[in-house]
């Protein structure tokens, strides 16, 4: 079974998904990745969640890839005796690090190390920058605050202090113990939050160790400033716009997500869209016009994949939302504006190793009118430079290895699919007409574009490509 789209879908796992018959549905829907929120949940509940979608690959028949999103240096609120206070403008709060639960009074805050940078005048955000408090004064143990803009405040919900900057690891106790555990699982990739520098991402690989692939969530001002550098050392990133859009004004949240979709593009490395794409959808069967104007717009700009949150974990309507993500990308892709808006700036050959052959691979097999492309890859490499290419036929990514093809689940226009390497020159065309036959991307009796490293089985650069038919049905 193949998608006829080439963004993909990331749906977020949690309450609304926890059961296998919901996962299963999700991917028929239209998931292609899905996130397991280490920022909620247990062990147990991401044990279960990681089970329910190794089944529903099996029952998708195509790999699915699981990416474990560590919470990083995030700050929450603790919990509330009611579960949740409504805070009115105007009215005192106090916030602490006392671990009893919260009331109309005060709630527990519980980041030692923001008390010690907080200075009155600085403004504490919550629940996404819905509430805003400004503090009066601090000690090292409690802040006194007022509400500036009220609101329903719950358990859990992440504080942002833009003003203050808090010197801490990118990498906390809690993710390390979670990372551990997420490799364990055998996920496939892991992102980190609240990225500031590159030297994060390099702790993050060197505990990684080739065992995920890795992605920064661009989230923070600073990483903007740091963006290529932090870029070099990912394999992935995300333009996490909802934390982005609290540490920065509103508009500047679109231009940083064009800033970033352009740079990953570049770099033949995948980009993802996240946080608040359909999220009327939480409580609404049908999402807002301006929310689908959004995903479409990512679509138009030639995102990778489109993730939806609390749509697919907590929301009412998980499956309606993947279901109604994927008619959007259906429905811009069928666009005949959107290859050319989609590849507006195409990205030049960036690397004379590798782009040579795919970028001439992309006018060969424009000019055959093949029905698909058949990338061999061991690394997935090589169908990456294809993929950064943005032809319009679909890759078919062959690979030995399943950590390949399900870390590929989430990249552009590419059809991961398990094969093994070929023998010789002519076992390569034979099986690549049989797998884009079997996987209906090719029909008996059209051209099929065939990309290849050889030897076979040496991870490297593409340097061959066949055109081939496929055999008519006798
Ligand atoms: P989060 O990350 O959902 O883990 O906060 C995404 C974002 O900030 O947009
Ligand atoms: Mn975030």
């Amino acid at each position: 079974m193949t998608r006829g789209r080439r963004s993909r879908i990331v749906a977020t796992l949690g309450p609304s998904s926890h059961t296998p018959e919901r996962v299963a549905e999700l991917a028929r829907a239209g998931a292609d990745v899905f996130r397991l929120n280490f920022s909620h949940g247990s062990h147990d509940d991401h044990a279960r969640s990681y089970a329910n979608v190794r089944a529903a690959e099996v029952a998708a028949g195509r790999p699915l890839g699981v990416l474990a999103d560590l919470q990083g240096p995030k700050l929450r609120v603790g919990t509330f005796v009611r579960g949740r206070e409504t805070l009115s403008q105007g009215a005192p709060f106090r916030l602490d690090l006392d671990k009893t639960p919260g009331d109309s009074q005060r709630a527990p805050l519980p980041h030692p190390e923001i008390f010690a940078a907080l200075r009155p005048g600085a403004d504490v955000l919550i629940d996404d920058g819905r509430i805003r408090l400004r503090v009066e004064s601090c000690t090292p143990d409690h802040a006194d605050l007022r509400v500036v803009s009220g609101g329903v405040v719950s358990d859990r919900k992440g504080v942002n202090v833009p003003s203050v900057i808090l010197p801490i690891s990118p990498l906390t106790a809690k993710d390390r113990r979670d990372l551990s555990f997420a490799l364990e699982l055998g996920v496939d990739w892991v992102a980190l939050s609240f990225v500031q520098r590159a030297q994060d991402m390099a702790e993050l690989r060197r505990l990684v160790n080739g065992r995920a692939a890795v992605l920064a969530k661009i989230e923070k001002p600073a990483a903007l400033d740091f963006l290529d550098e932090i870029l070099d050392l990912c394999q992935g990133v995300m333009v996490a716009r909802g934390d982005l859009g609290v540490e920065l004004a509103p508009e500047d949240v679109p231009v940083a997500q064009k800033t970033i979709l352009r740079a990953a593009r570049r770099r033949g490395i995948p980009a993802i869209v996240a946080t608040q794409m359909l999220e009327s959808m939480i409580s609404a069967p049908a999402p807002t016009r301006a929310e689908v104007s959004d995903v479409s717009n990512a679509v138009y700009e030639g995102a990778d994949a489109l993730m939806l949150s609390g749509e697919s974990a907590a929301g009412a309507f998980p499956v309606e939302a993947v279901e109604v993500m994927d008619r959007i990308i259906g429905r811009v892709e069928r666009d005949p504006r959107w290859p050319g808006l989609m590849d507006a700036e195409h990205a030049a050959p960036d690397d004379a190793y590798q782009d040579a052959v795919p970028a001439a691979a992309r006018v060969a097999g424009a000019a055959a009118r093949v029905a698909c492309i058949v990338a061999y890859t061991s690394s997935g490499s090589s169908a990456l430079r294809m993929s950064r290419e943005r032809p319009l036929q679909p890759i078919l990514a062959l690979t030995p290895r399943m950590q390949t093809a399900r870390r590929l689940a989430l990249v552009w226009g590419l059809e991961p699919r398990i094969a093994g390497d070929p023998a010789d020159l002519d076992d390569m065309t034979s099986s690549a007409l049989e797998a884009a036959l079997a996987s209906g991307l090719a029909q008996p009796g059209q051209a099929v574009l065939i990309v290849a490293g050889v030897p076979f089985g040496t991870p490297g650069a593409t340097n061959l490509f066949r055109l081939a038919y496929a055999p008519r049905r006798r």
